[in-house]
């Protein structure tokens, strides 16, 4: 069990008030709570809010008061950034409160949310530095009676919608630059990892950020999530997670014409040559599939290999794959952890079958995690190859650990098939060839391409997908500018008559 729900019951004399609207902890007007499990092994991890659509249009009219109010929207942009400075300093205080609170959430190994948690900070610390840098620009209007400037200015109230894979870390990629701007929020985090946001808000409250420029609604994404994407109050709607949800927020977000910002899913290819260090690819093949459980959007999930070496490199996959060792967030030998419920254990499994049935052949997992395991939604590191383009498991997301194999002949081959996807995430190549590898880049029509490495990011870099992975960048300067509007101002110094119309 977490501390959490507990501090946040002491605060406020409820038994479970996980909402944070307009400053203050509030339960769900229907006082329900949903009770949070951890994946690895079902123990109780708290117990919180479950929002009503009402809770949520609370926390909508409390973001639009805090924002027109002006208390942080006229703040200026370098204080804005000294408190997201001070942000990033304090959540490098709290890691281990938070790393925990997270792996407690979706399971995963403490060692990785504590990379989480730097991440995060130093996404704190990036738009940080980022705000109040850019004072806009003068335009050169041609005309010397003119002064022309662009200034950037906050969107106005940002609905944050984030999913659980990483919870907080998917959150601050929009938390950041959408207070680094000068907005109002209100975060939904998803319903099976809530922790770290509470944990987030209880950080930007004790800092002194005004009451109701952030907000928190926790629950259903059909209930607690969607006024976000409908509400007239909102301007903008930026939303992690599945491909199937972005489609639905995008229609709800056309009715109002809000800004809408899509980080979606992917099915991303990882491009292999002969040529390539053998030892390294495989390596980082493993990582690309396997890391978190392959509960990643930009996960490796499409082997693409040079067929004179696809059997050597497969068999040494299968070899590694096998040794894997999966277990819970504080088992210390544990490589990696479970899947996030039995719904989608279920999901994954079905995939997989599906796959069979369509004719690929299983390699490696394709199991549930026996014995100790048993308690948990664990899924064994999968390797399908003897696939064709056009079978489910070459198309769909998994976002398992379950990783096809295909093999070229050619660069033009790697090329068709790495790019043959509605999706365009991310994706690797692996070659020793420089000029090759820079042929390739540019040719994968993907947000990230990675050249001899895989999953690296920086948060000065921008992140997004080509095609259905979806619609704008976070990170670096375009994921500041998300959140802004640009605004020309043009001043006539030197007024006149303009005779356009007869004067009578
Ligand atoms: P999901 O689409 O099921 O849920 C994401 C969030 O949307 C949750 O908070 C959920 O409650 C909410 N939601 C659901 N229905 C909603 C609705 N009608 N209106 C408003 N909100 C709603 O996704 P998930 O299962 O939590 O996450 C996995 C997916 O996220 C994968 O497809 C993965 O590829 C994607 N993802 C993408 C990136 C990226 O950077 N592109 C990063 C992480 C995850």
């Amino acid at each position: 069990m977490i501390d959490t729900p507990t501090t946040t019951a002491a605060r406020t004399g409820t038994a479970t008030a996980t909402l944070f609207i307009g400053g203050a902890w509030v339960p769900a007007s229907d006082n329900a709570t949903r009770t949070i499990r951890c994946p690895a092994n079902g123990e109780f991890v708290g117990s919180v809010s479950e929002a009503t659509t009402a809770d949520a249009e609370a926390a909508i009219h409390a973001a639009r008061a805090a924002f027109d109010g002006g208390a942080w929207a006229s703040t200026p942009g370098p204080a804005r950034g000294d408190f997201l400075l001070r942000v990033a300093a304090e959540l490098r205080v709290r890691r281990a409160q938070f790393a925990r609170a997270e792996t407690l959430d979706t399971g995963k190994r403490l060692v990785e949310s504590e990379i989480d948690m730097d991440d995060i900070a130093n996404c704190f610390s990036y738009f940080g530095k980022l705000a109040g840098q850019d004072a806009g620009r003068i335009v050169d209007a041609g005309d010397e009676n003119v002064v022309s400037r662009i200034v950037y200015e906050p969107v106005g109230v940002c609905g944050l919608i984030a999913p659980w894979n990483y919870p907080l870390l998917q959150a601050a990629w929009k938390i950041a630059p959408a207070l680094a701007a000068g907005n109002s929020f209100i975060l939904k985090p998803s319903e099976l990892t809530p922790h770290t946001s509470i944990l987030m808000m209880e950080l930007l409250d004790d800092l002194g950020l005004p009451a109701g420029v952030a907000n928190l609604v926790l629950g259903a994404g059909a209930v607690a999530g969607a006024p976000l994407s409908s509400h007239p109050d909102v301007d903008l709607v930026s939303f992690t997670g599945g491909l199937e949800t972005g489609k639905k927020i995008a229609a709800a977000a056309a009715g109002t014409v809000k800004k809408v910002a899509l980080e979606l899913g992917g099915k991303n290819p990882n491009v292999i040559f002969a040529d390539a260090d053998f030892d390294a690819a495989v390596d980082n093949a493993l990582n690309g599939a396997f890391v978190h459980s392959g509960q990643v959007c930009s996960a490796g999930a499409r082997i693409v290999v040079e067929e004179s070496i696809a059997e050597r490199f497969v068999d040494e996959l299968v070899r590694r794959a096998n040794q894997i060792r999966l277990g819970g967030p504080f088992d210390p030998d544990a490589e990696t952890g479970p899947l996030i419920s039995a719904a989608h254990r279920d999901k994954v499994t079905a995939y997989v079958e599906k796959g069979l049935a369509e004719g690929a052949r299983l390699r490696s997992g394709g199991t549930w995690g026996e014995g100790d395991l048993s308690v948990g939604f664990y899924y064994t590191p999968t390797i399908l190859d003897q696939v064709t383009r056009g079978m489910s498991v070459v198309i769909d997301e998994a976002f398992g650990p379950v990783v096809t194999v295909e093999t070229f002949t050619t660069e033009d081959e790697a090329v068709a098939i790495a790019n043959d996807t509605v999706y365009g995430l991310a994706g690797a190549v692996w070659t020793e060839n420089a000029g090759r590898a820079q042929r390739i880049a540019k040719r994968l029509r993907h947000g990230t391409v990675w050249i001899n490495d895989f999953h690296p990011y920086l948060p000065q870099a921008e992140w997004g997908g080509y095609g259905q992975s979806g619609v704008g960048r976070e990170l670096g300067p375009s994921g500041l500018s998300e959140y802004q509007e640009a605004k020309h101002i043009y001043q006539n110094i030197n007024p006149s008559v303009t005779g356009w119309f007869a004067a009578r």
